[in-house]
């Protein structure tokens, strides 16, 4: 089925909530309560994923570990971003053999982006017979109905896909951190960058509906969330599907208008959709974190055609002196692809260029990883690996030198740094910060910066 958006009815997410209780009728009975083992790897959107998987595995009467070996179940949720990634995980999911010999019954749940690969569930079902349960991120609604389906039929369990364009509301959610939280505003990307899996996995792109969105946030905020963070493929098209004009500047001004001190982040922006309304709705709200994450992937403007990202080099660099214009204490971060295929050493040089050019404040630099399916995989790529990866470590010494520099200049200052920690907390444009002194989890603190590193900085509490 490929539907392009189908929203979940109500009654559905009720009976998902039914099992949940009829599991933890079940789990009532046993002498000690079952325990859950959730491994996360690869984006926000997939820790914001395993929010809900945990609320589901609460509702059904499920502690947490994080040691394999005594959890009753276990479960990973993956990323395919990268085949590194992949190849990581699997072998991790292959080393669950010996707990599950030394927990007999234990089960094993493998769901996320990996899992959404046409060719993967075969994959899992010959070569992994430990994985109980296999579900893509559109069926995660669904995973109390997979769980029961395992639990109850003793068959192994490879969920065949709900229908691409789901929207699921009402799931519940047991959030990692007191203070700070995830808020998936849409879901899916329609961009298909040349080099990228995740249309192929997320689907296409469908927007929350405002009201829900708005009802979140204040929820979180009466719940002492000082930090929330709006998560979607590509923020700047929120709306678009919705097709009553709504944009992601009005909503970004719209929860800003919700009371409260609270920050307000998002990713990710692509920067063909970023531009004066968005970055004028983050200068003109207090609340707005003075941070924006705008990968912009390469230097050079074939490979950014070849990629198809929709912008120029010298289009993104006049994005950022305006916001830095606007905004002149912007921690402006990207995301940088190296090797991608067919880039030549003259075209990277364009990509340290702007590096030089833009300084900023972090970066996390990838190399190209071929993902089957993606148009980019069937691209010559004559560059070897070691050229790439010669290439990727002069971008990580210059992108290092330029966020050492960038660090030190915030030695003297007094910044005020939202406390996730024992000891350690974020500034408002996201710089981790490392200080001693008195300060409480999930507050605000006024912090003395008196040294910095390549990554943090350190300081004390004023
Ligand atoms: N929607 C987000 C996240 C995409 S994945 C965005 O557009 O930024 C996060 C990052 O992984 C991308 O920004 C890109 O730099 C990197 N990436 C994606 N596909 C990749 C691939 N095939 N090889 C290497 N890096 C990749
Ligand atoms: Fe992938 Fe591009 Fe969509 Fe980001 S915008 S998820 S890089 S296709």
């Amino acid at each position: 089925m490929s539907e392009k958006r189908r929203e979940i009815n109500p009654a559905e997410i009720e009976n998902q909530r039914r099992i949940c209780r009829e599991i933890f009728a079940r789990n009532a009975q046993k002498s000690t309560s079952p325990l859950a083992c959730v491994d996360t790897y690869g984006c926000q959107q997939n820790e914001a994923d395993s929010e809900i998987l945990r609320g589901f595995l609460r509702d059904m009467g499920y502690g947490f570990t994080e040691n394999e070996y005594e959890a009753d179940l276990i479960l990973v949720n993956t990323c395919a971003v990268r085949e590194h990634a992949e190849m990581r995980i699997l072998g991790n999911v292959g080393a669950l053999n010996h707990t599950k010999k030394a927990k007999p019954g234990q089960i094993i749940v493998l769901c996320g982006c990996m899992a959404q690969q046409a060719h993967m569930p075969g994959r899992i079902k010959k070569s992994f017979p430990i994985v109980d349960l296999v579900f893509g991120p559109f069926d995660l609604w669904r995973f109390p109905e997979l769980l029961l389906e395992r639990l109850d039929g003793g068959k192994r369990v490879f969920a065949k896909s709900g229908g691409e364009g789901v929207l699921a509301e009402d799931l519940p959610t047991a959030r990692q951190s007191p203070c700070k939280a995830w808020l998936s505003i849409m879901y899916g990307c329609d961009n298909f960058c040349s080099y990228c899996v995740v249309p192929h996995v997320r689907g296409r792109e469908r927007s929350r509906g405002k009201p829900q969105i708005l009802a979140d946030a204040r929820a979180l905020v009466a719940d002492g969330v000082k930090d929330i963070t709006l998560l979607g493929q590509n923020v700047n098209s929120y709306g678009k599907d919705l097709g009553a004009g709504e944009t992601f500047p009005a909503l970004l001004r719209e929860i800003s208008a919700v009371p409260g001190d609270f920050l307000i982040r998002f990713i990710t922006s692509h920067p063909k959709d970023a531009g004066e309304e968005l970055f004028r709705a983050m200068a003109e709200s207090e609340k707005c974190a003075r941070h924006l994450h705008l990968p912009v992937q390469a230097g050079n403007d074939r490979v950014l055609r070849a990629m198809n990202r929709g912008y120029t080099a010298a289009e993104y660099l006049e994005k950022i002196r305006r916001l830095r214009e606007l905004m002149p204490d912007l921690v402006l971060t990207t995301d940088i692809i190296v090797g991608f295929p067919g880039e030549t050493e003259a075209e990277f040089e364009d990509t340290l260029r702007l590096v030089a050019e833009a300084r900023f404040d972090a970066m996390f630099t990838f190399l190209y990883s071929k993902r089957p399916g993606t148009p980019a995989a069937n691209l010559p790529d004559p560059a070897s690996r070691a050229e790439k990866q010669q290439r990727f470590d002069r971008l990580l010494a210059l992108a290092n030198g330029i966020s050492a520099e960038k660090h030190a200049a915030y030695i003297g200052k007094t910044l005020r740094v939202l406390v996730d920690g024992d000891g350690a907390g974020r500034t408002n444009g996201g710089r981790l910060v490392r200080f001693t002194g008195d300060a409480a989890v999930g507050e605000f603190a006024e912090v003395k910066i008196t040294g910095s590193t390549t990554w943090s900085l350190e300081g004390e509490t004023v």
